[in-house]
């Protein structure tokens, strides 16, 4: 057993409890774990401030000094510590809330301390709440450089003791018992090529920095092989599913394809649609399981793609099904589907939470003895119940709100894989999908329908909003329709469905009967009432439609060419970007309207500018990695596969290509890892494919 592998409690300096609190608060386990904990930023401890050059800045300071006297002060919760603390300078207060025992017996007065810390300003005094603190001669005795870590850390390590000159201190110790043993991961020529430093080097710096210099080199050396790494898995992934996972064959493309291309094509297909077409019928043509993800634009005409794909399916006698993350959008594709089909001979149903039970008996038995063809749904599709003859194709909308077990479910019914579209209208730029979805194929719709006018978009104060009625009247009275939509956040349920209500009733006061006449459609209404709203609006038997953002997701009334979005600030890029999608659907001019307060955050600031400005969505998403970084857009889910120690996908773009790009040239010229250059590094591969089996994404 390697050193690195040792309970951590076995580190000099932790023991039980601490091990404890380590495994609890930062999953440190064994030393190795300790190792590969990495500063979240460095301090420059070379300076030491005097009391007399503090200022009110919350910055955080180093100064040498002594107390001079420490007391107890009663507050009305609790208990606080002050001790006096002097220089030549003058003098400031240190203060602690907790743990007041043990601190007050280990502090020494009248000894040379440095102390650090943050700290604010009471009146006239300064003060630090809970200062590192350690004796002068300690402080020069012990071997620290000038750039000082500071650790990811926690409350309860703070209040426990746990401080990061603790951390810090322990961090020496795991280097002193096992300073020997890093061995290097990469093969020598890789780091020859790119003048990398040797991973000893690396671990040194990253936790005891020399200089700048050899931090960036440091932090470079390790952030290229986390991501070198994740590529290799990534790809040699890919490469085994495409030779060992076998997939149905459709061999051909028969009378219903080819009938419905021919006779029943509502529309011209665009280029990027006919394209993305032809891709999945060479997937589905060959003897490996399709895994693509497909992204495309609001708009971008999805849909018909995922049903020509279905067609594929039914040419081969295999089934197939489609699940969307809500209910208005399942039965939105059913009906959409139904029409588009309804003169070829095929059998389609739906299926979600509120299908009756005498409708569910009947699916059941047609799933099984095969003669459903394609099942529409929910969530509901991933129950046992839900038995397929011979599931050949499952599609998936919307990817980010499906987990990854509710996916592999799909995957189970079969002993031979369904081939998978995902269809995702969150684009992501293409090189951070490859990276992310390595063992995806993507596929891209990056066109438009032709004659879409783009929709304007603008930026509104509430005290406009006058102006904006009487814009929505001119528009109904030209027979338009309007979305309003409102934000809903779980946290803040009951106040947004307040605002929601009180938003319904004053419109409908400004809207009266029988001029306009009004739909609302949200969270708490019952299925059967939200899908009449929803058929009402779609009728256009109502001009305006309010809601929450259940109709964020796919609904498709083309007549509807107003969205106005209230509390516009309280939305993300991704869905503003989607709620104004549902408009600019027909032909006529369509307009977004972004209501928000006057006072606004810088982010928010950003996200309305880049709404006013652009309606490509690979722009905004771009916009929104940046706002929020990738672990949010993903959604909780996935962000497993961004749970990396060093580097960051985004800010570190340009060597995650990099690490991409000697992956693959590795992966061409020894796709086995078997020469003896690489004997080390696959030993490091399968070590850590076994630990982190966080890639299985669809599969
Ligand atoms: P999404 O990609 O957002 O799911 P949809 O498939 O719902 O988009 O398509 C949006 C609208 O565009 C639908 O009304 C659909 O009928 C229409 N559409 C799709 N493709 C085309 C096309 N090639 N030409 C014209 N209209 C199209
Ligand atoms: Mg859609």
């Amino acid at each position: 057993m390697s050193l690195l592998e040792t309970p951590i409690e076995y580190l000099k300096g932790v023991g039980p409890n601490r091990g404890e609190l380590l495994r609890k608060e930062l999953s440190i386990h064994k030393y190795g774990d300790l190792l590969n904990l990495f500063p979240n930023r460095y301090i420059d401890r070379t300076r030491y401030f005097k009391i007399n050059q503090l200022q009110n800045n919350n910055s955080e300071v180093q100064i040498i000094g002594k107390i001079i006297n420490i007391k107890t002060v009663e507050q009305k919760r609790g208990k606080r510590l002050v001790a006096t603390f002097i220089d030549d300078t003058g003098e400031m207060e240190l203060v602690w809330f907790q743990g007041h025992k043990w601190i007050r017996e280990g502090l020494k007065i009248n000894e040379v301390y440095v102390i650090f810390g943050k700290v604010s300003q009471f009146g006239s005094t300064f003060n630090m709440a809970h200062p590192d603190m350690e004796l002068l001669a300690e402080h020069k005795a012990n071997f620290r450089s000038a750039m000082q870590p500071v650790y990811p850390s926690t409350e309860k390590l703070n209040t426990k003791g746990i401080s990061n000159r603790v951390v810090n201190k322990l961090m020496q110790q795991l280097f002193l018992e096992t300073h020997t043993l890093f061995s290097e991961t990469l093969p020598n020529y890789l780091i020859e090529e790119l003048k990398l430093i040797t991973k000893s080097e690396a671990l040194f710096n990253i936790h005891f920095p020399k200089n700048q210099d050899l931090l960036s080199k440091a932090q470079f050396r390790l952030k290229f092989e986390e991501l070198f790494f994740i590529q290799l898995q990534l790809i040699t992934k890919n490469l085994i599913r495409k030779h060992k996972i076998k997939g149905h064959p459709f061999e051909k493309v028969g009378e219903n394809f080819n009938n419905f291309y021919k006779n029943y094509l509502p529309f011209d297909l665009t280029n990027a649609q006919k394209r993305v077409i032809k891709e999945i019928r060479n997937d589905l043509g060959s003897n490996a399981q399709m895994n693509r993800l497909l992204q495309g634009d609001v708009g971008s005409g999805k849909t018909i793609v995922a049903l020509l794909a279905m067609l594929i399916a039914k040419d081969n006698d295999f089934q197939s099904c489609l699940m969307a993350p809500t209910e208005i959008l399942a039965t939105q594709h059913f009906n959409g589907v139904t029409d588009l089909a309804k003169e070829l001979n095929i059998n389609i149903k739906i299926l979600t939470g509120s299908t009756k039970t005498s409708d569910r008996k009947i699916i059941y038995e047609e799933l099984e003895n095969g003669s459903l063809d394609i099942l529409i749904g929910t969530h509901a599709l991933l129950e046992d119940k839900v038995q397929f003859k011979n599931l050949g194709l499952a599609i998936i909308d919307e990817q980010h709100r499906f987990g990854v077990e509710q996916r592999s479910k799909l995957w189970k019914k079969n002993e031979i894989p369904p081939h998978i579209l995902v269809m995702t209208a969150t684009p992501i730029p293409r090189t951070l999908a490859m990276s992310l979805y390595g063992d995806l194929d993507i596929s891209v719709i990056d066109e438009l329908p032709a004659g879409r006018k783009p929709i304007q978009t603008v930026h509104r104060y509430d005290s406009n909003r006058l102006k904006v009625w009487k814009f929505l009247k001119d528009e109904i009275a030209k027979g338009r329709q309007v979305y309003i939509v409102y934000p809903l956040i779980q946290e803040s349920e009951k106040m947004d469905y307040k605002d929601l209500m009180d938003g319904y009733e004053s419109i409908s006061r400004d809207f009266p009967l029988p001029h306009y006449s009004i739909s609302i459609v949200h969270g708490q209404m019952k299925p059967a009432d939200k899908d009449e709203e929803m058929r009402r609006f779609s009728e256009g038997k109502t001009n305006i439609m309010i809601a929450t953002t259940v109709i964020e997701v796919g609904v498709n009334v083309p007549n509807a060419s107003v969205m106005v979005i209230e509390s516009a600030e309280r939305f993300g890029l991704s869905q503003l970007h989607q709620l104004r999608g549902r408009v600019g659907r027909g032909a006529e001019q369509s307009y977004c309207i972004l209501m928000t307060g006057f006072k606004l955050s810088e982010d928010s600031k950003t996200r309305m500018e880049t709404m006013v400005r652009t309606n490509d969505g690979f722009e905004i998403s771009e916009v929104d990695l940046k706002l929020r970084g990738p672990g949010d857009i993903m959604g909780k889910q996935q962000s497993g596969v961004l749970n990396l120690q060093i580097a960051d996908i985004i800010k570190d773009k340009d060597i995650l290509q990099l690490a991409r790009h000697h992956a693959i040239k590795l992966l061409k010229n020894d796709a086995p890892m078997e020469k003896p250059e690489h004997t080390t590094l696959r030993k490091v591969f399968i070590e850590l494919s076994k630990k982190k089996n966080i890639w299985n994404y669809i599969s």
